[in-house]
């Protein structure tokens, strides 16, 4: 059983309570909404021996400044009146939640909740996997066109979106737009025509032939169509301190991890687009960048590269390539950088490193043959169909010429007016 409780019954609950949960939530925040179908079904689950709360974050804000809670949702665990675990915050998994909540109990008691968890089949006319602008505009198309939707993500909505700093060139809007806003329009958008969201979950399982994907390990969606729109990610260089580094100094966005620059130095590997409009943000911040490109040139469009050679903090070493990370004793990243022409390695210390190489589409969830290009991107007819039938795929997902929001957003069009189509027929 959930229970909203006000902070003066906080200390009377955890003292008659062994084991609760506490969910500080806020309205109009969508993590808050992503997680209260979740949080409200472990309250079924686990309710008999773990007690649910919610509080409202704005509202109680003494307990919430006396607990530290500075974001809303944030999970905090009790056990025996003492916080355990850790704290959970952001797009909250169902499965994180499980994981803390079963080292609260006994282990007997975890297998006869779980053994009584019911598995749960919900139908619907269309899945769209992949909430980024690709499957929000089709979400939005299709639910005006009054086909029963679910979007799927395994994140939060908005896709790539979410993490870019401005967003100038989407139409409809006089000034640049923080990619975020973008997004959360986007997706409240969708959630106004009716689209159903299931985000922040896991998606364990997608079986294209039959449409239906299994998610949080207990709930099999069933469709007449699906919709790919899981868009793409970072290539990484797969070298030496890379996955060690990742988060410590070595990142992917410049967005999220600029900031942490400020008047310090970094190094950017990469000369296209991305890399040299990327270095136009990070010198807001950073005091010296050494830009890495491994060709005679570098490959972003002309005026982005006259920008970035107008920088008097921007130095580019071309026909370079890294070889490696590592970590100096004074906690500095030193990069083992190989010069192409002479074969001299030389090491650049720095304050943090920059990696934009590229995109790779998010198809590791594939498990069917379907028609793709060398490089891992579905291929796709001019109506968005791939070769599986009944199944399409939209936006960076696709083999294409250019990813942008805009033509993601056309894809999404084309599909979702298509399959509306289908459907009918
Ligand atoms: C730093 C940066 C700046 C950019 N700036 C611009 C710009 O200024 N203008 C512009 O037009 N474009 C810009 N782009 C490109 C633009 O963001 C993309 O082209 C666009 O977001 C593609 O949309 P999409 O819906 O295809 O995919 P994405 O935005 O990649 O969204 C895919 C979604 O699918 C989800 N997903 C992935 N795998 C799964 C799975 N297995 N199950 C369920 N869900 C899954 C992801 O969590 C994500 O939410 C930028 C991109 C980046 C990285």
């Amino acid at each position: 059983m959930l229970e909203e409780i006000k902070q003066e019954d906080f200390e009377k609950e955890l003292s008659a309570n062994k084991n609760i949960v506490l969910d500080f939530y806020s309205t109009e925040c969508p993590p808050c909404e992503a997680l209260a179908p979740k949080f409200e079904s472990l309250a079924d689950s686990y309710g008999s021996e773990i007690r649910f709360v919610k509080i409202f974050r704005q509202g109680n804000r003494e307990l919430a400044e006396k607990l530290g809670v500075k974001s809303s949702p944030t999970l905090i665990f009790f056990k025996d009146g003492e916080e355990t675990g850790a704290r959970l915050m952001g797009g909250i998994r169902k499965k994180d939640i499980v994981k803390t909540l079963d080292t609260m109990l006994p282990e007997e008691k975890v297998a006869e909740i779980q053994a009584k968890i019911k598995p749960v089949v919900t139908q619907t006319d269309t899945i769209v996997l992949g909430a980024g602008p690709g499957g929000l505009a089709a979400g939005i198309y299709l639910a005006q066109a009054k086909v029963d939707t679910i979007l799927i993500d395994q994140a939060l909505p908005g896709g790539q979106v979410t993490t870019t700093h401005q967003v100038s060139n989407y139409p409809g809007f006089i000034e640049p737009q923080q990619g975020f806003m973008l997004s959360h329009y986007m997706s409240e958008q969708a959630k106004e025509a009716g689209v159903k969201f299931k985000v922040a979950v896991d998606v364990n399982k997608v079986d294209l032939k039959n449409k239906e994907v299994v998610i949080d390990g207990f709930e099999t969606i069933k469709a007449k169509k699906i919709i790919i729109s899981t868009g793409a990610s970072y290539r990484s260089l797969n070298l030496p301190g890379e996955k060690e580094f990742y988060g410590n100094g070595i990142s992917y966005c410049a967005t999220c991890d600029a900031k942490y620059y400020h008047d310090k130095e970094v190094v950017i590997i990469g000369g296209g687009n991305t890399a040299v409009e990327e270095s136009e943000f990070i010198s807001k911040f950073a005091s010296k960048i050494t830009m890495i490109q491994q060709l005679p040139q570098l490959t972003a469009n002309k005026a982005a590269q006259e920008r970035c050679y107008a920088d008097p903090k921007i130095n580019v070493l071309l026909e370079h390539e890294p070889r490696g990370f590592y970590k100096t004793d004074n906690d500095k990243m030193m990069v083992k950088v190989e010069n192409l022409k002479t074969g001299e390695m030389k090491e650049i210390i720095t304050d943090g490193v920059f990696v934009f190489v590229g995109m790779k589409p998010n198809t590791e969830f594939l498990n069917e043959p379907i028609e793709r290009d060398d490089w891992g991107y579905i291929k796709v007819d001019e109506d968005m169909h791939t070769s599986i039938p009944g199944v399409f795929a939209v936006g960076d997902v696709i083999s294409k010429k250019y990813r942008q929001i805009t033509t993601a957003v056309g894809d999404g069009t084309i599909a979702s007016i298509v399959c509306a189509k289908e459907i009918d027929n």
